[in-house]
């Protein structure tokens, strides 16, 4: 089955996690800064810090302007989105399966 291009303003599944970082971006926005682990932001929540709003529903980035390289490596359609898209949707599935 072809997925139609989703849309990253409701979606945020490639904001869950941690958020490799490259020296050369340092100082990062203080909301990343704040969770900055050597190279990695850590998540908070399992979620980037910068991430407002519902995954599915609405979300956005508040630092956008100044999000990392590796955030702007995801192509929304691309080979990369659709892989976590996919990912991160049996494992919400697992977990919905598990609660009952
Ligand atoms: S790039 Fe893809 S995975 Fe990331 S928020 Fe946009 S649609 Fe979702
Ligand atoms: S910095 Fe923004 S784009 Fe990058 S993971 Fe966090 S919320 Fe997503």
């Amino acid at each position: 089955m072809v997925e139609s291009i989703p849309s990253c303003r409701s979606c945020g599944e490639c904001c869950l996690g941690r958020v490799l970082i490259a020296k050369r971006e340092l100082p990062l926005p203080p909301i990343l800064e704040a969770q900055r682990a050597g190279s990695f932001v850590l998540p908070v929540n399992g979620r980037c810090a910068a991430l407002v709003g519902t995954l599915g529903s609405q979300v956005a980035c508040v630092v956008y302007e100044r999000r990392p390289i590796k955030c702007g490596m995801f192509e929304v359609g691309g080979d990369l989105c659709l892989k976590y898209r996919k990912v991160q949707g049996r494992r919400r599935l697992l977990a919905q399966l598990v609660k009952r």
